[in-house]
């Protein structure tokens, strides 16, 4: 039975150990010692990777308690392993995570977890409510503040016969197959049976971070999480993504700008293209009515240079008349506006008016 020192400090990166056993199968080395750091794989949590002697090992596995390390060139006596620990605490977050979703679901929408994936992409758990049942924003948000009351992480063991500690699903010394459980509570929130790797305190879960969205899985809702550095990793993706639609959307905005003001360009040339000169009760004047009173002024602004006539460009009630001051001064009687240097604008307040004043239909 080898010594299982991730059990005893799951925070143990690197150790000494003695080779006990080696087999040669298939040209790898199945190495054996006395203890290992080494967690083979488990309830759904990864096998770690790492070195031994520097040399990679290639597979771990659990056979009847004892831990093989599979490598590619044989070793003996006394070994140094080491393992990739960054591989190894994402899992711990993940896993610990878990544990704390699958209780908050239990204590909000009283959900079961049935089972649970720790992946590389994405971690999930299965609950058997239907999605409606939960309501995740709560649930993100009870999570978050679990997480700020930094709640700590214990592990204990029972040996049969013990009493059992509560947990959710009762659990009974005539269904458990060895004389020992391990047990892991998150303090006031969870208490399972559990050989997997966890945090000491579940404040290094932060930041914790669940997709927003839930899938129905065979009846019940699958909900994904990202927790620790995963989460922290996903939401610096999320903001790099932010920024760079932003820079596209302002690149949109401006190019629909120079295109709008292209296009009010050319409607505006048109417009002075069709423009006729008109005989008004106070003599010739080109009058010009649009359809947008944004495009008054524009229309206005392009008039020919040197135009000796009279013009008035009206569209809905606003107007533009670039003419002399003697005919504003009448106009004024119709319309509410004013200006300098012979260009006047405003709103038209007395339009039948106006038209009478002229004489033309405005
Ligand atoms: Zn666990």
């Amino acid at each position: 039975m080898t010594k299982r020192l991730f059990w005893e400090d799951m925070y143990m990166v690197r150790t000494d150990a003695q080779v006990v056993d080696i087999k040669e199968i298939d040209r790898h080395y199945h190495v054996l010692t006395d203890a290992t750091i080494f967690y083979p794989g488990g309830g759904g949590f990864p096998k770690d990777r790492g070195k031994i002697n520097g040399k990679k090992v290639l597979d771990v596995y659990d056979e009847n308690g004892d831990i093989w390390h599979v490598l590619p060139e044989p070793i003996e006596g006394k070994v140094f392993m080491e393992i990739d620990f960054m591989h190894r605490y994402d899992f711990m977050q993940q896993h610990t995570a878990q544990h704390l979703l699958s209780a908050l679901v239990y204590d909000m929408a009283d959900g079961t977890t049935l089972s649970m994936h720790l992946g590389d992409e994405y971690s999930s758990i299965d609950v058997d409510v239907p999605p409606h049942k939960i309501d995740l924003p709560s649930l993100e948000m009870e999570a978050l503040i679990a997480i700020s009351q930094a709640r700590e992480v214990r592990v204990r063991y029972y040996n049969r016969g013990d009493t059992l500690p509560p947990t959710r699903k009762p659990l009974k010394w005539d269904k458990i197959k060895g004389d020992v459980v391990r047990i892991v509570e998150i303090a006031g929130i969870d208490v399972s049976a559990c050989g997997g790797l966890h945090v000491r305190n579940i404040s290094e879960l932060a930041p914790l971070l669940l997709l927003p969205k839930i899938e129905r899985y065979k009846g019940g809702s699958r909900i994904y999480f990202y927790a620790g550095y995963r989460a922290y990793s996903m939401i610096d993706e999320y903001r790099k993504e932010i920024t760079r639609l932003k820079a596209h959307v302002d690149e949109l905005v401006s190019e629909n700008k120079r295109l709008k003001k292209q296009m009010i360009s050319y409607m505006v040339e048109e417009i002075w293209r069709g423009s006729e000169v008109t005989d008004t009760n106070v003599g010739k004047m080109i009058v010009i009515k649009v359809e947008d009173p944004d495009m008054v002024s524009a229309v206005a602004k392009a008039r020919p240079r040197n135009l000796d006539i009279p013009i008035l460009v009206i569209g809905g009630d606003r107007f533009t008349f670039v003419g002399p001051d003697d005919i504003w001064e009448q106009m004024r009687a119709y319309v509410r506006g004013g200006g300098k240097m012979g260009s006047f604008s405003g709103k038209v307040m007395d339009r039948e008016g106006l038209q009478t004043f002229l004489g033309v239909r405005i």
